[in-house]
C-alpha cells in the first residue's frame, strides 16, 4: 500500500502534544470570542486539510475566513429576503417573455441590474389583471435584496391601513420613518380600491420623503390618467405623479390574462372534444 501518497485522516495522525492541543484551544476561543462560529466550526477541517495539502498559512487563513464571509453574506441576504416580506417566490428567470410579449426583456434586465435604484429611479408598472405585474415587482424586490439593498414590499392597501392606524396610535412619524428607510420599496395594487382622502395623503407623503433619494416600485391596474379617481382628488394625484415619474421607468404591459391562460386553453379543449365528438342531431 503505498502509504506515502495517501492522505493521513485526523484520527491516523500521531495525537497533538497537550500544548498545541491548548493552543488550538486558544485559538478556537478567540474565533468564538469575536462571534465567528462558521469559521470556528470549520478550523478542525480547515487544519486538517492544510496539513495533508500542505497548504501555506496565508492560503489556510484565506480559506477560514472565505468560510466565515460565505455564511455571514447567506445569513444576511436571508435576513433581507425575511425583513422585504416579498409575498410568492416568483423570480424574474420564471418570467414567461413569450406569454407577455408588451414586456420588454432588455428592459427587464436592465432593471435586473438593479443600477436604476442608483439614482432613485421609480418604476411603475401598469395593466390589467393577471398580467404578471406583482410577479416581476416580486422578482425585481428579489434582486434588489440580493444585491444588498434593503427592500421593502407592501400593497398600497396595506401602506394605507397602516398608516391610518399609526396616525390613531401616534406613531406616524416612526411609521414615516420606517417608509422611509429602504432603499427599495415595492407598493403593489394601486387601484384595486379607491383610497380615502387620508390614504392618498399617506401614500403622498410617503412618495414625497423618497423622492430622489430611494426608488419605488409601483403597480396598477389602472393607467396614470384615471389616479385621480383612485385618490378621489385630481391635485394630490398631480403631485404625486409629478414626483413618482420625474426619475421612473414606465412599463405597460397588455395581452391575456396568464392567470386566465390555462383557464382558457382548458375550455378550448373541451369545447374542441365536445364539438368533435357530438354526433349531429338528426
Ligand atoms: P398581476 O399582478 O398583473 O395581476 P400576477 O403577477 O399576480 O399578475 O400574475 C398572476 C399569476 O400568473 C402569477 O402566479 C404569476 O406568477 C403568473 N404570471 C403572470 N404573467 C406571467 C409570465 N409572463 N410568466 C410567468 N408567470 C406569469
Ligand atoms: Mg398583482
Amino acid at each position: 500500500m503505498p502509504a506515502a501518497t495517501t492522505t493521513p485522516a485526523a484520527a491516523d495522525r500521531p495525537p497533538a502534544t497537550p500544548a498545541q492541543a491548548s493552543l488550538y484551544q486558544q485559538l478556537r476561543g478567540h474565533l468564538a470570542a469575536l462571534k465567528l462560529h462558521d469559521a470556528a466550526e470549520a478550523l478542525p477541517t480547515v487544519l486538517d486539510a492544510a496539513a495533508a495539502e500542505g497548504l501555506t498559512l496565508t492560503a489556510a487563513l484565506e480559506q477560514l475566513l472565505a468560510i466565515e464571509v460565505c455564511a455571514t453574506e447567506a445569513r444576511r441576504l436571508a435576513g433581507r429576503l425575511r425583513f422585504a416580506s416579498l409575498p410568492t417566490p416568483a423570480t424574474l428567470e420564471d418570467f414567461d417573455y413569450d406569454a407577455a410579449p408588451a414586456a420588454d426583456p432588455k428592459l427587464i434586465a436592465e432593471l435586473a441590474t438593479c443600477r436604476y435604484l442608483e439614482n432613485a429611479t421609480n418604476v411603475l408598472l401598469i395593466g390589467p389583471p393577471g398580467l404578471g405585474k406583482t410577479h416581476l415587482a416580486v422578482g425585481l424586490a428579489r434582486k434588489a435584496a440580493e444585491a444588498g439593498y434593503r427592500t421593502y414590499f407592501t400593497t398600497a392597501a396595506d401602506l394605507a391601513a397602516r398608516c391610518h392606524r399609526a396616525a390613531i396610535e401616534g406613531r406616524w412619524a416612526t411609521t414615516m420613518r420606517f417608509f422611509n428607510g429602504p432603499g427599495l420599496l415595492v407598493i403593489d395594487e394601486l387601484g384595486y380600491l379607491p383610497l380615502p382622502a387620508e390614504a392618498a395623503s399617506a401614500l403622498f407623503q410617503v412618495i414625497s420623503q423618497r423622492y430622489l433619494k430611494t426608488s419605488i416600485i409601483l403597480t396598477s391596474n389602472r393607467g396614470v390618467g384615471s389616479w385621480g379617481e383612485i385618490l378621489g382628488d385630481t391635485t394630490v394625484a398631480a403631485a404625486l405623479l409629478d414626483r413618482l415619474l420625474h426619475r421612473s421607468v414606465v412599463l405597460t404591459l397588455d395581452g391575456d390574462s396568464y392567470r386566465l391562460r390555462d383557464h382558457h386553453a382548458r375550455n378550448d379543449t373541451l369545447r374542441a372534444t365536445t364539438t368533435g365528438t357530438r354526433q349531429p342531431l338528426r
